[in-house]
């Protein structure tokens, strides 16, 4: 590794130690200095270096909650290597509760950055230049975007073997095999030779519970997998899929929808997703699968137009494949993170059953 882990600017952490910095890292209208916090948490032990990002899109907050809690309540000792954790990464866009920079950038799409460029630009190359090229496994935390909720899936390069690694080890029951969009954290810091997988989990300005604690499943089943912790033995989904392709199914009229299905659930070919009415309920449109899948995303906004999305289904690469999910699903033991999830994301919108007459 090219840069010191210990050597911040003028701080210095030693092995065996962690301590919370601020990263200089822009100036505001006003003239203030912006700054990153974030942790530097080394363990006695030389080893690899996990970053985990979260809020790369600034109001995607979910992950800064799980960091928090984990600097809080560590669920485990570091034996090796080094946590760098960085709760909020576009800070600008969090202080606005919005997913832009302050120029109106997607900063997930401005990587590795330009120090000469733009706002965003700049931004993103003291990010990648300070904190990733620090790094050898990148974890980069998100949400669905607004009005929509995720079921927790990881999205990873599948052709890089890494990458493929670091999601199983995650241990989502659905792996997106993608390499992301030009100018994304993650694609870059792949192409920089830093395996990174993305996790999609629940809402915008908000900190779930259930996915709080998948996330922190999820960090501590990566860095056990690493060798970095004292765990012997990982806890990981009942099963786990890896997905060439996933669509959006989309409502053909206007109207107010009631769902039949919720995030994580197993649907069949022609399963009505949900039925649009009018304001006085009477009947435009029921909205129903054309695929198998799993119920990997849904607008928790009832109100739609022709066009919008309504349900983003994961497609399993065969039958057998889905079958064999959709029993797994069925027997999903109550204690189960996977099962309080299906049950809290469902709280976010109302579903109702249709009967429907054979
Ligand atoms: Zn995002």
């Amino acid at each position: 590794m090219s840069i010191d882990i210990g050597k911040w600017g003028e701080s210095r952490i030693a092995p065996g130690h962690r301590k919370r910095l601020r990263l200089e890292i822009g100036k505001s209208f006003s003239g203030a200095n912006i700054t990153l916090p974030l942790m530097v948490w080394r363990s006695p032990e030389e080893g690899p270096v996990v970053a985990v990002t979260a809020a790369v899109h600034g109001d995607e907050i979910n992950g800064s909650g799980a960091i928090r809690r984990l600097i809080q309540e560590p669920p485990f000792t570091l034996r090796n290597g080094t946590l760098l954790l960085v709760p909020v990464v576009n800070i600008m866009g969090f202080e606005r509760h919005t997913r832009y920079m302050p120029d109106r950038r997607d900063l997930n799409r401005c990587f590795p950055g330009n120090s000469s460029g733009s706002l965003s630009g700049r931004f993103a190359r003291v990010i990648f230049d300070q904190v990733i090229s620090r790094c050898d496994y990148l974890i980069d935390l998100h949400t669905a975007a607004v009005r929509r909720t995720n079921f927790p899936n990881v999205r990873a390069d599948c052709d890089n073997e890494d990458c493929v690694r670091l999601a199983r080890a995650f241990g989502c029951e659905v792996i997106v095999n993608s390499t992301g969009p030009d100018g994304s954290l993650r694609k870059e810091a792949v192409k920089r030779g830093c395996p990174t997988i993305v996790l999609e989990a629940g809402e915008v300005w908000k900190v779930e519970p259930s996915v709080q604690e998948l996330t922190l499943r999820g960090i501590a089943n990566v860095l056990a997998e690493f060798g970095m912790t004292d765990a012997t033995e990982s806890e990981g989904p009942p099963h786990q899929i890896i997905v060439q392709e996933t669509r959006w199914i989309r409502s053909e009229t206007g109207g107010f929808l009631q769902f039949h299905v919720a995030p994580g659930d197993a649907v069949s070919v022609d399963q009505p997703l949900a039925t649009s009415t009018s304001l006085l309920g009477s009947e435009n449109e029921i909205i129903r699968s054309p695929l198998q899948g799993i119920v990997m995303g849904m607008t928790t906004m009832p109100a739609v137009g022709p066009g919008d999305p309504v349900a983003h289904i994961a497609m399993p690469t065969s039958t057998r494949q889905h079958l064999r999910v959709e029993k797994s699903i069925d027997h999903l033991e109550s204690h189960t993170i996977e099962n309080q999830l299906r049950e809290h994301l469902a709280t976010n919108i109302t579903v109702t059953v249709l009967e429907e007459e054979n």
